[in-house]
């Protein structure tokens, strides 16, 4: 046995890693990592991997990435909170935050890569235009992991890297980003290739919860509040995961924090069918949820794992909190307070998240004393170019959706 099982949240069973992304007896819930090592020790390096004993990987690589957790005075005095902490995964300098892809992203990227590595060198595959496939490029470049990224035709130029490198493919598709994921799909299905997996990897939800982890080594506790703005939702499942790992160390008491998710306006199913009390999401929830519309547009997920067992449903349940329905306003307002208080201009998705940490403040929900852990999931992209040279990966081939699978293979040389 290795250093870690899983165990499916369906049926409680536990078994080996065979890097699946579902439970062998075809339960439809996640599977949770458990780790041997209950000891929260993280080791003395810098970056992500400083948490190995709690990461599914085998193999690791030598980074600086990780997210750093800092007070704001600015920001805390702005919002009259007493114990308020940011955890930021970005570039910014002043702060030592040095995730280039500027995206939260990364930590789900470098396991990701670390585990398909331990499978043999397999080539993962993704359907993204946005930070995922930002992070998923620049951590291929930085560690040679293989990754072939479909991209909507539309989207192309907006996927740039610090330094080109050969172990990236990326693939235009003509149409929209249903189209790219449909092609994705098929391209997973190649011997050698396999699908990044979403929140069902193990490997991008505990690579996502080093941010509680980092706040845990930081601030010594659990935080009673946990912000973060979410599309899938898959951050909440990681915070309470990583929370059940560090109540399981024994020092750090018993107490899960209140997990205070957000959505933007006008698209917000999640954040409806928790506020109705529903673990079903229903098509009303989707109603008149018109993504154009929306000012972080990585919050637009349309199948976020929800329901399943050991999804959001069941993290908000265990946990207690609030989801809240932010307008482009309130996120646009939060990110002038961000960046009157801290020089790293906010993804929209963190400035939702603070704008709903706003909200609770003035709503009451969040008392001045207590202990607030704000993730702000991304920042710095005008910072970054100011150090680095980004380079915009060029597609090597633009294909229509219905390209036959030869055409495909050929060009992936397989
Ligand atoms: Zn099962």
């Amino acid at each position: 046995m290795g250093e870690y099982d899983l165990v499916c949240q369906t049926g409680g069973e536990v078994f080996e890693d065979g890097y699946d992304f579902s439970c062998p007896s075809g339960h439809k819930g996640l599977l949770r990592a458990r780790y041997r090592e209950k000891r929260f020790a993280p080791r003395g390096c810098a970056g992500l991997f400083k948490f190995y004993d709690w990461l599914p990987v085998r193999s690791s690589y030598e980074t600086e990435s990780c997210p750093v957790v800092f007070r704001s005075e600015r920001l805390s005095k702005e919002l009259g909170l007493r114990d308020l902490w940011v955890g930021l995964t970005g570039y910014y300098p002043e702060r030592n935050c040095k995730s280039i892809s500027c995206s939260f992203k990364e930590m789900e990227a470098y396991p990701t890569y670390a585990r398909f590595r331990d499978m043999g060198g397999k080539t993962l595959v993704l359907a993204s235009a946005g930070n995922t496939a930002r992070a998923f490029a620049q951590v291929s470049a930085e560690t040679g992991g293989r990754c072939v990224m479909m991209v909507p035709e539309s989207s192309v130029g907006r996927l740039t890297v610090t330094e080109p490198s050969d172990s990236i493919t990326a693939i235009a598709v003509k149409g929209d980003y249903a189209d790219a994921i449909a092609v994705a799909d098929r391209v997973a299905g190649f011997d050698g290739f396999l699908p990044e997996g979403g929140a069902r990897n193990i490997a991008r939800r505990d690579g996502m919860g080093t941010v509680m982890l980092q706040f845990a080594q930081t601030a010594g506790r659990i935080p009673d509040s946990y912000f973060q703005a979410v599309g899938s939702g898959t951050g909440g499942i990681s915070a309470w995961e990583a929370s059940l790992r560090l109540i399981g160390d024994g020092g750090f008491g018993d107490r899960l924090p209140r997990l205070h998710l957000s959505q933007n306006l006008p698209f917000v199913p999640m954040a409806r069918a928790w506020n109705a009390g529903r673990r079903e999401m229903v098509p009303e929830d989707y109603a008149g949820g018109d993504v154009s519309q929306v000012y972080a547009d990585v919050l637009t997920n349309r199948r976020p794992p929800y329901a399943v067992d050991g999804g959001v449903f069941d993290a908000m349940s265990a946990c207690g909190g609030s989801f809240s329905e932010i307008t482009n306003a309130e996120a646009k307002s939060a990110e002038k307070m961000w960046l009157q208080c801290e020089n790293a201009l906010p993804d929209p998705a963190a400035s939702v998240a603070l704008a709903s940490l706003v909200r609770a403040v003035g709503e009451g929900l969040v008392s001045e004393g207590e202990c607030v852990l704000l993730n702000m999931t991304g920042a710095g992209r005008d910072r970054v170019r100011e150090d680095y040279d980004m380079v915009e990966i060029s597609p090597k081939a633009v294909l229509e959706p219905d390209a036959a699978d030869d055409e495909l293979r050929s060009i992936l040389d397989v």
